[in-house]
C-alpha cells in the first residue's frame, strides 16, 4: 500500500506541475513572429498554453528619423510665443495666469483632457484671459501618434470635445504631441480636424526640475527672433517655472516682444 500511496502522491505533483505552469504566458508585445518557438530550449512543462494568450495588440508605428513635415515652429514674426503644457492644474495654471496678467502678456496653454474634464473653470479662465488653446491629447500618451489612425483621430476628438464643454465656442487651431514624438501621420490627423501641429523651437527642460535661475538662463541663450517657447504648468511640481517667469518674460520682452500665437 504505502509504495502506491507514494507513487499517486508523485503522479499528482507531476500533473500540478504540468498544468500550472502553462498559463503565464509572455505579454503579446514581448512576442514576435520571428522568435524560435519558446518550447526549443524549456523543459517541456514549461511550455506556455496556446488557449491563453491575449489576441496581440498592432504593433507601434516607428517613430521617424527625423520631426515630420508641417509643424509649427515659430511665430512667423519677430516676437516669441509662449506656450504652457499638461494643465490645467489648479496648483500652477491660477499662478502663471496671475503672473501673465500683471506682465500684460498672453500665451498658448497646451492642455490635456483628463485635465479639463477635471478642471473646466480653469479652463474657461484661460479663455476668457485671452490665451490661446491647444489640443495636448487625452491623457499624454506619449505614443499616440505611433497608434492605428482610427485612434489617434479618436483621442484627439475626445480632447477637443471636452474643452468645448467647458467653453462651447473654443477654438483650438493647435494640436502639440506629447513629448514631441510626432508621426506623419498624426500631424494629417490634427490637420483633417482643423489643427496645426505646434512643435517648440526653445525648450529650458522645466519637466526636469532645474532651478529657476537655469531656466531662466536657458530661455534667454536659446530664444531667437520668432522663437515658440515650452514651458509647463501641470504634470509636477511647477514652482521653479512659476518663479522664473517673472525674469524670463521681461527678458523676452525686452528683446524680442511677446506675441500670442495665431
Ligand atoms: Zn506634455
Amino acid at each position: 500500500m504505502r509504495p502506491r500511496a507514494l507513487l499517486a502522491c508523485l503522479l499528482g505533483l507531476v500533473v500540478l506541475l504540468v498544468t500550472g505552469c502553462g498559463g503565464s504566458g509572455s505579454p503579446p508585445e514581448a512576442s514576435t513572429p520571428s522568435s524560435p518557438p519558446p518550447s526549443a530550449a524549456l523543459p517541456p512543462e514549461a511550455t506556455p498554453s496556446p488557449t491563453r494568450t491575449a489576441p496581440p495588440k498592432p504593433a507601434l508605428r516607428p517613430l521617424p528619423a527625423k520631426l515630420p513635415a508641417g509643424l509649427v515652429r515659430t511665430t512667423g514674426t519677430e516676437r516669441v510665443a509662449l506656450t504652457f503644457d499638461d494643465g490645467p492644474d489648479p496648483a500652477w495654471t491660477p499662478q502663471l495666469l496671475d503672473r501673465l496678467k500683471a506682465a500684460k502678456v498672453t500665451a498658448t496653454f497646451c492642455v490635456v483632457g483628463t485635465q479639463v474634464r477635471k478642471y473646466p473653470g480653469l479652463l474657461r479662465r484661460i479663455v476668457r484671459e485671452g490665451h490661446q488653446l491647444c489640443n495636448h491629447s487625452w491623457h499624454h500618451d506619449l505614443d499616440l501618434a505611433r497608434r492605428p489612425v482610427a485612434e489617434i483621430r479618436a483621442d484627439l476628438v475626445r480632447t477637443d470635445k471636452e474643452i468645448r464643454r467647458a467653453v462651447p465656442d473654443a477654438e483650438v487651431p493647435f494640436y502639440r504631441q506629447p513629448g514631441g514624438r510626432w508621426t506623419a501621420e498624426v500631424v494629417k490627423v490634427a490637420k483633417q480636424l482643423g489643427m496645426r501641429s505646434l512643435h517648440w523651437t526653445v525648450d529650458p527642460k522645466d519637466w526636469a526640475k532645474p532651478t529657476a535661475a537655469t531656466i531662466q538662463k536657458r530661455v534667454k541663450r536659446a530664444a531667437r527672433p520668432g522663437a515658440v517657447v515650452l514651458l509647463h504648468d501641470g504634470g509636477g511640481n511647477r514652482a521653479a517655472t512659476l518663479a522664473a517667469c517673472p525674469k524670463l518674460i521681461a527678458a523676452l520682452k525686452r528683446d524680442h516682444g511677446i506675441t500670442r500665437l495665431t
